[in-house]
C-alpha cells in the first residue's frame, strides 16, 4: 500500500525495532551463548532496572500480566469466598485472575472522565457486599489506557475497610501519579510486557512491584513453584511463572528508549487533544498525573461508531474499539455480582469509545491526516 492510502499503523513495532535491531541481535546472541534461558543474568539486571525506574522497593518479573495479577492475589491468600472488586470496563484479565482462584469478581462502574473505577460506585459496592454477607478482600484498580486510577481516593476507601489495593498497571507502565511512578502505587502493582503494551517484549512477559518485603518474598516463592529456601523445597502451592531470559535481554534494550518514547507518546496525545477536543470528548489527564498513553481513546457520544470507523478505514486509518462489551456483560462473567447502582457508564462507554492510532513513531504528516479524517465525521 502507498504511504497515502495507509498513513498510519495503529501500533508500530517495526519503527522501534529498526532503531535497535543490531543491539537486539547482540543481546539475543549473548543469551544463546551463555545458555541460561531460565532466570539468567539478564532477568536479574532487568529487575534492578525496573526498581530504579519505578522506585519500587521490589520488582519481580513473571510470565505475563495475567499471572502477575494471579500471583499478587495468591500472595494475599485470596480465593474461594473472597470478593475482589473490578471495574466493569476493562480487559478480561483483570477479572479472570480472581475468578481462576475461585474468588468472586464484583463489578463496579467506572467514571466517564477517567475510564477508571468510580469512587462512589466503589463505596456502594462495599456496602452492597457487606449487606449480602460477602467478604470483600481486594480492589483491582485498573489504569485503563495508561491513565492512572485515582489511587489516593481508592486507597483511602479501601484501607479504611481493610481491603487491599492491587493496581493493574498492564497499560500504564511509565505513567505517574503525584510524581510517583506506577509500580510504587497501591499495595501491589502489576504490569504486562505483552508486545502492544507501552513497554513490550517479543512474546509474553509481566512484572509485580511492591514496597512490602514480606509480599516480595512470597511472590518470589509463588512464581517458582512455591519454593522455600532451597529449589527442591516446596513450602506452598505456587505457579511456574518466569520471564524468559531472552525476553529480559530484549526488554533491557527497549527500556533504554522508553523515557524518550513516553515523551513522544505524550506529544502525539497533546496534538490529538488540541485538534479534536473541539468536536469530541478527548481523554482527560489531570495535571497531577501523567499517562503512558497505551491508547488514545475518544468518546463519540451519539455518533454512529460503525460508520465512523468505516469512513476512517476507507481513508486507510485504522481504529479499534476497546472494549465493545463491558466485562460484566461478557458471557463468561455475567453471572458474577455487580454494584446495586448499576454499571451504566461502562455500558455507555462500550458503545461510544474509539481508539485512534497511538505510538511514539507516528509522524506529523500521518497524524495530520488522521486528524483531518476524524474531523470529517
Ligand atoms: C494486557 C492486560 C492484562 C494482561 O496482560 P497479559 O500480559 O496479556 O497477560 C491485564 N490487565 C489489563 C488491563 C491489560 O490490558
Amino acid at each position: 500500500m502507498s504511504e497515502y492510502s495507509e498513513p498510519a499503523k495503529f501500533i508500530d513495532l517495526v519503527a522501534q525495532q529498526k532503531l535497535i535491531r543490531s543491539k537486539l541481535d547482540i543481546a539475543i546472541k549473548n543469551v544463546l551463548d551463555h545458555g541460561q534461558y531460565i532466570m539468567g543474568p539478564e532477568v536479574k539486571t532487568f529487575e534492578e532496572q525496573l526498581k530504579n525506574f519505578t522506585k519500587a522497593k521490589h520488582a519481580l518479573t513473571c510470565a505475563n500480566g495475567t499471572d502477575a495479577l494471579t500471583l499478587a492475589l495468591m500472595t494475599w491468600g485470596i480465593g474461594r469466598g473472597d470478593v475482589v472488586f473490578i471495574p466493569s470496563f476493562t480487559y478480561v484479565a483483570s477479572a479472570e485472575a480472581p475468578a481462576q482462584l475461585g474468588a468472586t469478581p464484583y463489578f463496579v462502574d467506572v467514571s466517564k472522565d477517567s475510564f477508571n473505577i468510580d469512587s462512589e460506585s466503589f463505596k456502594q459496592a462495599i456496602i452492597d457486599c457487606r449487606n449480602e454477607g460477602l467478604n470483600p478482600k481486594c480492589v483491582i484498580a485498573v489504569d485503563l489506557f495508561g491513565r492512572p486510577a485515582d489511587i489516593d481516593v481508592i486507597s483511602k476507601i479501601a484501607h479504611s475497610e481493610n481491603i487491599k489495593v492491587l493496581v493493574d498497571g498492564a497499560q500504564s507502565f511509565g505513567a505517574s501519579f503525584r510524581n510517583t511512578k506506577v509500580g510504587s502505587l497501591g499495595d501491589i502493582t502489576t504490569t504486562s510486557f505483552f508486545p502492544a503494551k507501552p513497554l513490550g517484549c517479543y512474546g509474553d512477559g509481566g512484572a509485580i512491584f511492591t514496597n512490602n518485603d514480606d509480599y516480595a518474598q512470597k511472590i518470589n516463592s509463588l512464581r517458582l513453584h512455591g519454593k522455600g529456601s532451597e529449589k527442591y523445597d516446596n513450602v506452598i502451592v505456587g505457579l511456574n511463572s518466569r520471564l524468559d531470559t531472552i525476553q529480559a535481554a530484549i526488554l533491557i534494550e527497549k527500556l533504554k528508549l522508553f523515557e524518550e518514547e513516553l515523551k513522544l507518546r505524550n506529544n502525539v496525545a497533546n496534538i490529538y487533544t488540541e485538534a479534536l477536543s473541539v468536536k469530541y470528548l478527548t481523554p482527560n489527564i489531570p495535571d497531577y498525573m501523567s499517562s503512558a498513553w497505551a491508547q488514545y481513546t475518544l468518546i463519540l457520544n451519539d455518533k454512529d461508531r460503525d460508520l465512523f470507523q468505516k469512513n476512517l478505514k476507507s481513508s486507510g486509518i485504522p481504529s479499534v474499539v476497546y472494549y465493545p462489551i463491558p466485562l460484566s456483560s461478557q458471557k463468561g462473567y455475567s453471572h458474577y455480582p455487580r454494584v446495586s447502582s448499576g454499571v451504566e457508564v461502562s455500558a455507555m462507554l462500550s458503545k461510544s469509545v474509539l481508539s485512534l492510532p497511538m505510538h511514539p513513531y507516528l509522524s506529523e504528516s500521518a497524524q495530520n491526516k488522521i486528524i483531518e479524517e476524524v474531523l470529517k465525521n
